[in-house]
């Protein structure tokens, strides 16, 4: 049967005219086979515990010694000599001897492996027959003991279906099992595979190549633990029936010395960090993919303004303390994409990627991530019960066009870097004047407009929507009187309130207001039909509360639901649809109207907005603009009215100017209109 059985003779090379030797790595010999007794003049059973050493002629001496002290100091990983041996009985026959040192996972010698060539009597050997049968015995018995004592895990399966036929001690030890646990089992039966592909692979490699040498793969002990193996196989009969016979070497050793190696190379030891290697490779992948999603990208140059005198004064062991700390404190102001990397010393370089596509507000993004990091710097440091702090100086370069290099990328931050320096530390300064006082605008109006919230300078303007000549409602339209420039427009400064959050109390602000003044309008006769448009910002809408906000406004304000439309535009709809739909589903039922503001602009598609329940589609003020001179804008506001139509929906368009536009409009069929043919938006009082 098969079970049980070892490894035949045609794998071990029983048949073989050459002598195979398994000896430590000192040379003792462990096992050989026929051959090679036969060779040397030994009976089998007397080879083991003889070296090579003590056997040979005294002639031969230093050269067979150097060779093998090559092959032991790693100089080479195989050896061929050609040396005299004395047999049993006195008599000396000349050997080419071909070695090599096998090693274990962590990188030292575990046998030596020796083909022996007798070369003098080669002829008879070339010629001899196949090895007569009482040897085939003794030979298996012999093989036997290589498969029970080898230190790699040997495994036998059956090609056909995998079935486990023995396994080796050694395997049993690596892998954790009994071997009665393993035989008549398959591989995936024992879950040995950490990577499901690996069996597939390894059989797909056995099926065209009959073997392979050196696979790694990751395998799973019993007790669920991975490591790396290296895993050679080849096909082979065992008692006619085909094989697969696998080895597997514990190579987690030199895996991990392998680990070690890379982070040596690419991590700073003393942070953990990127090292320069690292950052110079991840700057020059930001400028490969800048080149294809035209993004923007932010290199920040970060020095600390005390360190030199802290490491002084406080010892070199908390300076290391400080840089270590500074790292986390950078590393936690960024997302998982960005990197964080020391330069040396204390120079630290963050780079952010995929920032906005125009660089001003690219370069805005950056500012407050900088600004971020510097505040964390800031901190106090407290180690070993003393306390210290110490300011930064940063350097911010926005970059992603394909003409620049990492070099200049670096340079420009390290130039702006010495700019922030130069002004007086614990500061930043941006590469290019033009996209510093662009940062400075922003920043300028930021502050501005969180004032003017603070101070409440707004005001609700009222455009009027026309049907077929009657007032139908308005939209409210919010202005901001600025105390020193006047009136600004929302075009000026909702982008910038959006992206700082600043729209959530505003648009608060405009519902609440909008809202109140629909409660008023209820109780005269005229205005209970009017309905108020009220554009929501999509940060707005993505708030998990929103719908509650919304239905507490109406209850608050006693604003009749039927007379509150939603402006939507089309771009917020992009992502989460199904939480839109959801939204818009929970306040039309409580009589909320939508209407979409800039349908065409933006990526939706007809298909997708099938799903929405929506209300209106407006037509919007730039397809309106060109209606009559350019005939896409035509065609486009003649699909919308079409789909309109044919959705149920009812249809508006917007910024209407001329007569000309309205009656072409009309000649479309649609009969709602805005703009200033009618009126420009006003004061509640002139409305
Ligand atoms: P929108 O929703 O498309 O608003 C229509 C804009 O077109 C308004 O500009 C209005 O004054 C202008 N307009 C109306 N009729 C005409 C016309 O005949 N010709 C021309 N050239 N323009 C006309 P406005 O008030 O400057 O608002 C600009 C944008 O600001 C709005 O575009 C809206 O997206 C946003 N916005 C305004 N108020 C708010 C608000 O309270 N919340 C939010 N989130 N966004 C608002
Ligand atoms: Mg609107």
């Amino acid at each position: 049967m098969l079970e049980g059985s070892a490894p035949d003779r045609e794998y071990f090379s029983e048949q073989a005219a050459v002598g195979i030797v398994h000896a430590s790595p000192e040379g003792e010999i462990l096992t050989c086979n026929a051959r090679f007794a036969e060779i040397i003049g030994y009976p089998l059973e007397q080879v083991p515990g003889l070296t090579f050493k003590e056997n040979r002629t005294p002639e031969d001496g230093p050269s067979v010694t150097e060779a093998f002290n090559r092959l032991w100091s790693g100089q080479a990983d195989q050896v061929s000599l050609e040396t005299r041996y004395i047999r049993k009985d006195g008599s000396s026959t000349r050997l080419k001897v071909t070695a090599s040192l096998k090693m274990n996972g962590d990188g030292k010698a575990s046998y030596l492996l020796a083909h022996v060539e007798d070369l003098d009597s080669q002829k008879t050997a070339e010629i001899a027959p196949v090895v007569p049968a009482k040897v085939q015995v003794t030979g298996n018995e012999c093989y036997r003991k290589v498969f029970q004592t080898c230190p790699d895990a040997v495994l036998i399966a059956q090609l056909s279906n995998g079935t486990i036929v023995d396994a080796n001690p050694a395997f049993l030890e690596v892998m954790g099992f009994a071997r009665e646990e393993v035989i008549a089992k398959t591989s995936l039966e024992l879950e040995m595979w950490a990577d499901a592909g690996d069996c597939s692979r390894l059989s797909g490699l056995l099926h065209q190549d009959s073997g392979c040498q050196d696979l790694e793969v990751r395998l799973k002990r019993k007790n669920g633990e991975v490591f790396w193996g290296q895993l050679s196989a080849s096909s082979t009969a065992i008692e006619g029936v085909s094989c697969i016979l696998i080895f597997i070497r514990d190579i987690s050793a030199a895996k991990a010395e392998e680990e070690e190696i890379r982070n040596l190379a690419f991590y700073d030891s003393l942070t953990s960090l990127p090292n320069r290697r690292l950052l110079w490779e991840r700057l020059r992948q930001a400028l490969i993919v800048s080149i294809r999603n035209r993004c923007k990208h932010a290199l920040l140059f970060v020095d600390l303004d005390d360190f030199k005198s802290l490491n002084d004064a406080m010892g070199h062991h908390v300076g290391d303390l400080i840089l270590q700390e500074t790292a986390r404190r950078i590393s936690g102001c960024v997302r998982e994409v960005d990197t964080v990397a020391r330069l040396g010393g204390d120079e630290f370089v963050v780079i952010l990627e995929d920032l906005s596509q125009t660089p001003e507000i690219a370069a805005d993004q950056a500012q407050t991530v900088g600004a971020k990091i510097r505040a964390a710097i800031n901190q106090p440091f407290v180690f070993e019960g003393r306390e210290c702090s110490t300011t930064s100086s940063m350097g911010i370069t926005v970059f992603g066009n394909e003409s620049e290099s990492t070099n200049e990328v670096l340079q420009q931050a390290d130039i702006a870097m010495y700019q922030a320096k130069a002004a007086g530390r614990n500061t930043m300064r941006f590469f290019t004047p033009a996209l510093q006082a662009s940062v400075n605008a922003r920043t300028a109006m930021e502050d501005d407009l969180r004032r003017a919230i603070k101070e409440n300078q707004f005001s609700l303007y009222y455009q009027p929507q026309v049907d077929r000549g009657l007032l139908i409602g308005a939209e409210a339209l919010i202005r901001w009187n600025h105390p020193q420039r006047g009136i600004v427009s929302p075009c000026d400064f909702v982008p910038l309130a959006e992206e700082t959050g600043l729209i959530l109390p505003l648009g608060k602000w405009v519902l609440d207001t909008a809202c109140a003044q629909i409660a008023s309008w209820a109780n005269r006769r005229e205005g209970a039909h009017l309905t108020v448009a009220v554009n929501i910002s999509a940060r707005e809408f993505r708030q998990p509360k929103f719908v509650e906000h919304v239905l507490t406004t109406l209850d608050r304000t006693g604003a009749n639901p039927q007379n509150l439309k939603i402006d939507l535009t089309e771009s917020m709809l992009v992502d989460k649809v199904e939480d839109v739909i959801a939204k818009m589903t929970e306040l039309k039922s409580h009589g909320v109207r939508f209407s979409l503001d800039d349908f065409g602009a933006g990526p939706a598609s007809m298909a997708y907005l099938k799903r929405l329940p929506l209300d209106q589609m407006k037509i919007d003020r730039s397809f309106v603009e060109e209606i009559l001179v350019d005939p896409i804008s035509g065609a486009v506001a003649q699909a919308i009215i079409a789909f309109s139509k044919a959705m149920g929906l009812s249809v508006i368009a917007e910024g209407v100017e001329t007569e000309e536009q309205r009656a072409f409009l009309a000649a479309l069929g649609c009969h709602s209109f805005q703009g200033y043919l009618f009126s420009h938006p006003l004061p509640w009082g002139d409305f």
